[in-house]
């Protein structure tokens, strides 16, 4: 990625044929297929890449299973068919950055015969429909099987499990790793850039975007000759900017994920908890070395926080410890995050569990805003896909066929399940971090690395005890357009997710390295980590977590 006051200049410079605006995965999905196919495109991104949905999923790269107990239940063959297409979709996201994801084996408690049958029956038909798109076939293991397994389930009564396969990924990975494809295709991508307003032709029709620089608070005005509307769950408010009083599509639920260590855990498998208070299912999913517990279902406006309240963390707990040998508590909760399910209004439903998770491709053709509405991580390509297509058509170019279903991502190339072994020959560095940026970076971790040819101090970790490195954090800054240190500990490294306690003990360091690479005064920097501390110190004390101790870090 081009550095952000190169890009700035660019965009002015430029006029485009696309302006994508969001840049989580519905939007850098279709910022990537745009260019792929032809078209100048920029992607525009009021806070930093990632900061919202995308980064707050359950990393499941999934049909859905209980999709497919809706269809069924409710002989919806249009929900049937949105499962059908996920499970190819999550195939292709496997293939496309194999060291960004994986596929996963969970395991659904089962305590009568009947539970088994039903469950058994229930995902035979999901692997029915994958198709050639199936992982591993599902099967039942007995409960001296899933016990051996599953050192933490409770025993009381467990008749068995069945196992069966879905996908798992690092989503903010992800979405950057779409990004970095994108501009290294020849697009522009620029976060920190809020769209405000449009411009019209005599047509009525959008020829101009105005967005606000967050860092600067100037106006950039991005000429392009069609507006892609990506932004999630706020993406009511561009269709009204565009439109006023036009009517809103959206329904907004809120979902929050608490984060355990492995250990309290026992075990490295994924657990299904198929019946909650609410109706809802609970995934606990080992992901990145801790255990990741999720989620909760709430209706909610914009205008709600999306922080992990106490109550919430509770909720999942309970859920989950009714299937557990040994009770998981509070304190041992080390991170969380929530996010917002952006779901296209249903006439039929008030629930937002029951709304299905497809998408809509919405074309004004008054202003020629396209919006892409709905749909889920899993299907973030296929979204892409469709939007591209209504692009396509609203510009009168020829069509132009889709190639992003075997475009490999960047990181990609040359990589393999050992390449970390590569950079432990060649760069000297511990398995951890080896393994970690392998992880985070597939093949291009070679170019963090190099950074640390000029100055050996990068080697070192960001935080004692952890595998990420110094490095990373002038990679981040350089190369991925990160400007803050949430940036860099949230969506770049991911330490944030990780460990709250590290994070913000790893701080100081970040901001130093960042105020030495953007140039900020030693005033910048000392708001910079203080901001960033407090920032963490109130998510902890929301969840319950706070400490007297923990408020007394800061910066001298
Ligand atoms: C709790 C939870 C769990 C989930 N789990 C899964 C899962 O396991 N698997 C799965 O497949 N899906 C999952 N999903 C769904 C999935 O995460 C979302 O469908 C997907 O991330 C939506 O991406 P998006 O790009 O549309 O929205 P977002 O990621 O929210 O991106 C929209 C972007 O638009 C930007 N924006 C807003 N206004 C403007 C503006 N005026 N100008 C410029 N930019 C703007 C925002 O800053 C934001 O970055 C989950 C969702 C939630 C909430």
């Amino acid at each position: 990625m081009k550095n952000r006051v190169a890009t700035l200049r660019e965009i002015e410079k430029k006029s485009f044929d696309l302006c994508v605006i969001g840049g989580g995965a519905t939007g850098a999905g279709c910022a990537l297929d745009a260019q792929l196919r032809g078209l100048r495109t920029v992607l525009i991104e009021a806070g930093d890449f990632a900061c919202a949905t995308s980064s707050s999923s359950t990393k499941l790269i999934h049909g859905g299973v209980r999709y497919l107990e809706q269809a069924i239940a409710e002989r919806d063959a249009g929900q049937y068919h949105v499962v059908k297409r996920a499970l190819r979709e999550r195939k292709i996201m496997l293939n496309n950055a194999p060291f960004l994801a994986n596929p996963i084996e969970l395991m659904v408690p089962c305590f009568s015969w009947c539970e088994i049958y039903y469950f058994r029956i229930g995902m035979k038909l999901y692997d029915w429909i994958s198709g050639p798109n199936l992982l591993f076939q599902s099967r039942h293991l007995s409960k001296e099987e899933s016990l051996r397994r599953m050192p933490m389930l409770m025993s009381d009564g467990l008749v068995g499990t069945i196992a069966y396969a879905d996908g798992q990924f690092d989503d903010t990975r992800y979405n950057l790793a779409l990004l970095q494809t994108f501009t290294k295709s020849g697009g522009e991508a620029l976060n920190y850039a809020k769209v405000v307003g449009f411009k019209k032709n005599g047509n009525g029709q959008l020829v101009q975007a105005r967005a606000q620089d967050g860092l600067s608070d100037n106006y950039i005005d991005v000429q392009a000759r069609a507006f892609i509307n990506a932004t999630g769950p706020f993406a009511d408010g561009i269709r009204e900017l565009a439109k006023p009083g036009v009517r809103q599509r959206l329904r907004l639920s809120k979902g929050s994920h608490i984060l355990l260590p492995m250990d309290a855990a026992a075990g490295n498998d994924a657990l299904l908890v198929p019946k909650t208070d609410d109706g809802r299912v609970i995934f606990a999913i080992p992901w990145l070395g801790r255990l990741l517990v999720g989620t909760t279902d709430e209706d909610i406006t914009l205008q709600d926080e999306m922080v992990v309240k106490e109550a919430e963390a509770e909720y999942l707990l309970k859920q989950l410890n009714r299937y557990l040998v040994r009770p998981l508590n509070k304190n041992q909760i080390v991170s969380g995050f929530a996010g917002m399910r952006p779901l296209v209004a249903s006439v039929n439903s008030r629930r937002t569990k029951e709304l299905i998770r497809d998408h809509e491709v919405e074309v004004d053709s008054s202003s020629g805003l396209i919006s892409v509405l709905g749909g889920k991580w899993t299907t973030y390509r296929a979204m892409a896909e469709d939007a591209i297509d209504a692009a396509m058509k609203f510009l009168a170019i020829p069509a132009v066929p889709c190639i992003t279903s075997k475009h490999r991502l960047t990181g990609s190339e040359k990589w393999s399940p050992n390449f970390w072994e590569e950079l432990v020959r060649e760069y000297g560095i511990s398995k951890e971090t080896a393994r970690h940026l392998s992880h985070k970076f597939g093949t291009a971790a070679k170019e963090v690395l190099d950074l640390a040819k000029e100055d050996s101090r990068l080697r070192e970790p960001i935080v004692e005890g952890s595998a990420s490195v110094l490095a990373e954090v002038v990679y981040g800054v350089r190369e991925e357009m990160a400007t803050a240190i949430e940036d860099i500990l949230a969506r770049r490294t991911g330490l944030q997710f990780f460990s709250w306690e590290q994070a913000r003990a790893a701080a100081p360091a970040v901001g130093a390295i960042i105020a030495r690479e953007l140039g900020w005064s030693p005033g910048q920097q000392k708001d910079a980590v203080e901001g960033y501390i407090s920032k963490i110190g109130r998510l902890m004390d929301l969840i319950g977590l706070g400490s007297p101790g923990s408020r007394r870090l800061s910066v001298g």
